[in-house]
């Protein structure tokens, strides 16, 4: 594989972006309008300036990486990619539109993979013609820093595109780790509810926010508390997190909490809307 196709620019796939043309592949990177591609690669800038500062790459692997990205906004222009990672927003309708035009667009045995959070790999295989060519590869945010890719096989995605797959997260410096086609696959099934959890025991003031965050930290040697963690990943997504869960698996033990739901409605999404659990400049 040497050319990487990534749909959508934003925190997921410009993170993609970075990572990949750092390890030296060509990178085309794709949005829907050129003020989004810009701001995307403006992302990658700043990022690779912060790697630079804190000593793990040269600027000439800066200017590399740079020059291994060119920008579209035609998802037409994906057709000479060996795999497209798409990274769109979290809908499933979307997700299907991409795929859809996708498998038309790319040759016939290029792996399509998504960065879904939550939403089904073998779901989203059946919009195309290749479900065995579809498979989840599902990078942590922030993509430069997590080493993790959870590789997800569908229930018709080949052995070999898994293992094709986990080489080249490999080669972007990642570690793979395969997992099955299951709501929430691993990560979101234990850390959503986990989350969730957190804000029941805030609303039925069990303790401070800042005191679940601390217990969490200090007790469990976890790097984030999971409300902090809640406003970094954003509240909406750990909502319809929850809400796949709870849907997909059917049990109560799933149900987003009220507070989750009404500080969504409210549109207090975390660090992305400058009020969360706390407050962000
Ligand atoms: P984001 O909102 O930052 O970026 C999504 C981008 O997709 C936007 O720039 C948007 O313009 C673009 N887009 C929308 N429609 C498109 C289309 N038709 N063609 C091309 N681009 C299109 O979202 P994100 O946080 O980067 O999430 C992207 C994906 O990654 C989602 O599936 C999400 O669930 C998943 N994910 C997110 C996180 C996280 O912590 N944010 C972590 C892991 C996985």
């Amino acid at each position: 594989m040497k050319i990487i196709g990534v749909v959508g620019a934003g925190t997921m796939g410009n993170g993609i972006a970075h990572v990949a043309s750092l390890s030296k592949y060509s990178v085309i990177l794709m949005d829907i309008n050129e003020e989004l591609v810009n701001r995307g690669i403006s992302s990658i800038e700043k990022n690779l300036d912060r790697q630079i500062k804190k000593g793990k790459i040269s600027e000439s692997d800066k200017k590399n990486a740079l020059e291994n990205i060119s920008h579209t906004t035609e998802l037409a222009d994906l057709n000479n990619a060996d795999i497209v990672i798409e990274a769109a927003s979290e809908k499933k309708k979307l997700k299907g539109e991409i795929f859809r035009k996708l498998d038309k667009i790319c040759m016939k045995d290029v792996i399509l993979a998504t960065n879904t959070s939550s939403i089904s790999i073998t779901e989203i295989a059946s919009f195309t013609s290749r479900p065995e060519k579809v498979i989840g590869m599902h990078f942590m945010n922030p993509v430069p820093v997590m080493k993790l890719v959870e590789v997800i096989r569908g229930h018709l995605t080949e052995e070999d595109v898994c293992k094709q797959v986990k080489k080249l997260a490999e080669q972007m410096g990642k570690t793979a780790v395969m997992c099955n086609d299951y709501p929430g696959f691993v990560s979101n099934r234990i850390l959503a509810p986990m989350i969730n959890e957190a804000i029941f025991c805030l609303m039925e003031g069990v303790a401070e926010k800042e005191a679940i965050d601390e217990v969490m930290k200090l007790g469990m040697a976890h790097p984030m508390g999971p409300l902090e963690l809640a406003d970094l990943i954003g509240l909406d997504v750990c909502l319809s997190i929850m809400e796949v869960l709870h849907r997909d698996l059917g049990d109560d033990k799933y149900r987003p909490c009220p507070l989750l739901k009404r500080m969504v409605s409210a549109g207090c999404l975390g660090r992305k809307s400058g009020k969360g659990f706390y407050e962000y400049n």
